[in-house]
């Protein structure tokens, strides 16, 4: 009975020794398997991101830009601004002009056809001329007032044609931009404003590639 006691003793500690061994022990010297395969496990693989999908606007009718005359009006001048005609000008290459005596906004369609993003700032920037005909001072007080540029008349990427000329598969409508469109749909068959792959916008001239 004893001896078994001191048999069990004796495990037990033979036990505790070992766990203690283990534990104790230094780490395996990493291989250089194992470090790349650590390696593979802690680095993601680099997906480059899908191209955003997007809807190319073409110009909007002249009765849009009326409304937003009449918006930048309340929004800015208090509604002080007089009525004037607004209207479109294909020939122009300037992104815009006022003419007092015939109390008229003229939009520029070729340079918005390459900045369309530029639309609002061109009317702001024309609004101002009703009451500064000059870009003076005052001009310039009231264009940094309501986030409106001092542009030059005439924008220097306007002296070279556009680099892209992108078409509607469905409507025909023309896209002419400086910069590549990757997936981008006609904005006038999208349906409600989104992206949609039947009317993905085609590449019809290209500058560099000279098609
Ligand atoms: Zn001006
Ligand atoms: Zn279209």
């Amino acid at each position: 009975m004893r001896k078994n006691k001191t048999k069990k003793k004796a495990v037990k500690a033979l036990n505790y020794d070992l766990f203690r061994i283990d534990k104790h022990a230094p780490p395996a010297p990493a291989t250089l398997y194992t470090e790349i395969r650590e390696h593979a496990e802690r680095t993601t693989v680099y997906t480059p991101p899908e191209p955003e999908a997007t809807v190319a606007t073409p110009l909007p009718e002249v009765a849009e830009l009326y409304l937003r005359y009449d918006q930048f009006n309340w929004l800015y001048f208090r509604g002080r601004l007089p009525q004037v005609r607004i209207e479109y000008s294909g020939r122009m290459m300037s992104a815009g002009s006022y003419d007092r005596r015939a109390k008229l906004i003229k939009v520029g369609r070729k340079y918005h056809e390459i900045f369309p993003g530029e639309l609002n700032d061109t009317l702001k920037h024309e609004m101002i001329h009703i009451i500064h005909y000059n870009h003076s001072a005052a001009f310039k007080a009231e264009a940094a007032r309501i986030g409106a540029s001092v542009k030059a008349s005439l924008h220097p990427a306007l002296s070279r044609p556009p680099r892209y000329i992108y078409g509607c598969p469905q409507c025909g409508m023309e896209y002419p931009r400086q910069k590549r469109l990757v997936m981008s749909s006609c904005g006038k068959c999208s349906p409600g404003g989104r992206f949609d792959a039947r009317y993905k916008l085609r590449l019809l001239r290209s500058k560099k590639r000279g098609i």
